[in-house]
């Protein structure tokens, strides 16, 4: 039974689930953002955003299989012509969708401490929040001549707020909640108790979660026994790790970044024997610029890192059976309407190449 809202973060109307008929669809979502050293202090002048210079290389992996990914951009990206540019390119011929996601200490107005605590968009006074967001989608409007209608908090910091301020502001599709998570120790937003599957909001926001799946021999157990694993006393006795050397319960995010094809093959079989539908591939654009990001510190290390995605898309078409559409597509079908694809875009299912 879900859990009627949880405390901090989205209050939930009901889950939504995509019909039997349809294939396991894939969508890619890209954290789209400017470089930023992930182990030191925030910092407001942080703000090259030299990476978004080789996102064709993933592009074309997109391209290849018929994927149409979201690229969620925050102000750095969006207020840089030569940003704009590349990605203006996929926009133009349809090959992409873009979205606003929220860096609070390089987005205007500024005003607020900067530090840890403020760097979660929801843990902002609410008028705040909207200020920034209004901002960021106002520049996202100008650059790509198409107001955002889907949001990814940056940090996943949603707050008590971001629902209304959200809907306050044309917004119908969030990207920002990571299943079982709980980022409290930071000051960040606790997700668990949230379905780990598309919801609608009470306020009418469609919620596309991250897909974190459990996987290993206890996998069906997860979302019951991970909690406990993961208590401070858990934690205490090295449980969660144990319980994953162990196979017995392991905690997988679909992403290349910190894990290997073989944890993100392990996660969907485990998620499809589980009857989950919906997947959301996503890493961060800076993981394309060795030495930006945590993930990719080499141009071969970059290289291992686009064969993954190229290697795990065609895994997910083929083996799985899979196919593939754009969020907005994947909205509409959820919605049973097509109010929410803009751009027209159809859902499809391709032959990988
Ligand atoms: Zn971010």
């Amino acid at each position: 039974m879900i859990r009627q809202g949880t405390a901090g973060v989205f209050a939930v109307d009901r889950r939504l689930y995509l019909p039997e008929h349809l294939a396991p669809t894939l969508t890619a979502v890209i954290d789209t953002e400017e470089e930023f050293d992930w182990s030191a202090p925030f910092n407001p002048a942080a703000t090259s955003t030299e990476n978004i210079l080789y996102q064709p290389l993933a592009q074309a992996i997109f391209d290849r299989h018929g994927v149409v990914p979201t690229y969620v951009i925050d102000y750095p990206v969006a207020a840089s012509e030569k940003a704009r540019a590349v990605l203006a390119g996929f926009v133009a011929s349809g090959r992409c969708e873009v979205g606003a996601h929220l860096h609070p200490w390089v987005n205007p107005p500024a005003g607020e401490p900067i530090d840890a605590f403020h760097s979660y968009p929801g843990n902002l006074d609410p008028a705040l929040e909207r200020s920034k967001l209004s901002a960021l989608t106002d520049c996202i409007a100008e650059g790509f001549g198409q107001r955002p209608i889907i949001y990814k908090a940056g940090r996943y910091g949603v707050g008590p707020a971001t629902g209304r301020t959200l809907a306050g502001l044309g917004y119908r599709i969030d990207t920002s909640v990571v299943p079982y998570a709980d980022f409290s120790a930071h000051s960040g937003p606790v997700f668990t108790g949230l379905p780990a599957g598309p919801f609608m909001t009470v306020e009418g926001i469609l919620v596309l979660p991250l897909s974190v799946h459990f996987a290993g021999r206890l996998a069906g157990l997860g979302p019951r026994l991970y909690p406990r694993l993961s208590s401070r006393w858990g934690r205490f006795l090295h449980l969660p790790g144990a319980a994953a050397r162990l196979r017995l319960i392991e905690r997988i995010r679909l992403s290349p970044e910190g894990h290997e094809l073989g944890d993100m093959k392990r996660l969907t079989r485990a998620a499809l024997l589980q009857g989950e539908r919906f997947f959301m591939l996503t890493y961060h654009s800076s993981s394309l610029l060795p030495g930006a990001a945590p993930y990719v510190r080499t141009a071969a290390e970059r290289e291992h890192f686009l064969g993954m995605l190229d290697r795990y898309i065609s895994f997910f078409l083929c083996e799985c059976d899979g196919r593939t559409a754009p969020l907005s597509a994947v909205a509409a079908t959820l919605l049973g309407s097509a109010a929410t694809d803009p751009s027209g875009v159809e859902s499809r299912r391709l032959e990988p190449g």
